[in-house]
């Protein structure tokens, strides 16, 4: 296909994606005035692996008890997991945690607006740091997730979908208009992808943009057969959700017996769970040999 294309056909018009974002963005509770930088940030974090629908009500109530990097800074590490919830890959909150305690005791309690300081900062990678600058500090940068990829892909290049690669960033910044209307494009860009062209099904008849590459085509069939979504039952991944559980739902540290009762199919997976845990800091062990959260084993 790349051979056929030239390199950017055709250009998505940022007056359709705008005018089509103003009335079909979702009310989502992080992109309410008022909402802080910190606050955007901890929806960064909960969406990166988490669909909206369940990180809402935990946002919610999180940013209700901790409204501040000061604020979570001093929570305990294991009340973060607790409130952490079933969002799952839990190292999040670990990180959330010491990025709050950074910026806490290191910016002022300020969430820095650079994309350099940002990448600075626990837990914040190349997506986060420049969703932060644009979305809580209005900057034009690019930002590029799955959703921006795919858009562009098919918008732009003609193909069905496109693998991560080094182009994305300019290939996306490229397209952003200038001045203050950047950070809303990016918006919508990610909008249109998450609702509109979605990776399954494409719903092209609600779609805003005259001009799509991969519909003018006819839309070839991807090069790669399409991933398989992950599975979750039986994985290493859900036997340390279940451990994580027991100890959520516990005050006080447990034995091990207490712990091997969550997951019976498989000893030496609850044991290279168990261990996992420990090694990311998740779980400690007490001085008498009980599993507590981190943070509680006295
Ligand atoms: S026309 Fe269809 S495939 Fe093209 S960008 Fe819109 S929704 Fe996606």
């Amino acid at each position: 296909m790349a051979d056929i294309l030239p390199e950017r056909f055709p250009v998505i018009a940022p007056a359709e994606l705008l005018t089509w974002y103003a009335h079909a963005q979702r009310d989502l509770p992080w992109r309410r005035p008022g909402v802080s930088a910190w606050q955007i940030l901890v929806s960064e974090f909960m969406l990166q692996q988490t669909p909206v629908a369940r990180v809402e009500p935990i946002w919610l109530d999180w940013i209700a008890r901790w409204p501040t990097p000061s604020a979570t800074a001093a929570a305990g590490a294991g009340e973060v997991l607790r409130a952490w919830g079933k969002l799952g890959y839990p190292r999040r909150a670990k990180r959330l945690h010491e990025c709050a305690t950074v910026i806490a005791a290191d910016h002022g309690d300020e969430v820095p607006a650079d994309v350099e300081t940002l990448l600075t900062l626990p837990g914040i990678g190349a997506y986060t740091a420049r969703a932060v600058a644009c979305f809580a500090y209005r900057q034009r940068v690019p930002v590029v997730d799955t959703n921006v990829r795919r858009v562009v892909a098919r918008a732009v290049h003609g193909r069905a979908d496109a693998p991560a690669s080094t182009r994305d960033l300019a290939d996306v910044e490229a397209l952003l208009p200038d001045g203050d209307r950047a950070p809303v494009f990016s918006v919508a860009l990610m909008e249109l992808g998450a609702t509109v062209c979605t990776a399954r099904g494409p719903r092209c008849g609600l779609c805003p943009l005259s001009a799509c590459a991969w519909k003018s085509l006819g839309y070839p069939a991807a090069v790669a057969p399409a991933r398989r979504p992950q599975k979750y039952a039986g994985t290493d991944r859900q036997c340390r959700g279940r451990l994580l559980d027991v100890l959520r739902g516990n005050d006080s540290p447990v034995s091990r017996a207490q712990l091997d009762l969550a997951w019976l199919t498989d000893t030496a997976q609850r044991d290279r769970a168990l261990d996992s845990l420990l090694v990311d800091g998740l779980v400690e062990q007490t001085a008498d040999g009980r599993f507590a959260l981190a943070g509680e084993g006295g």
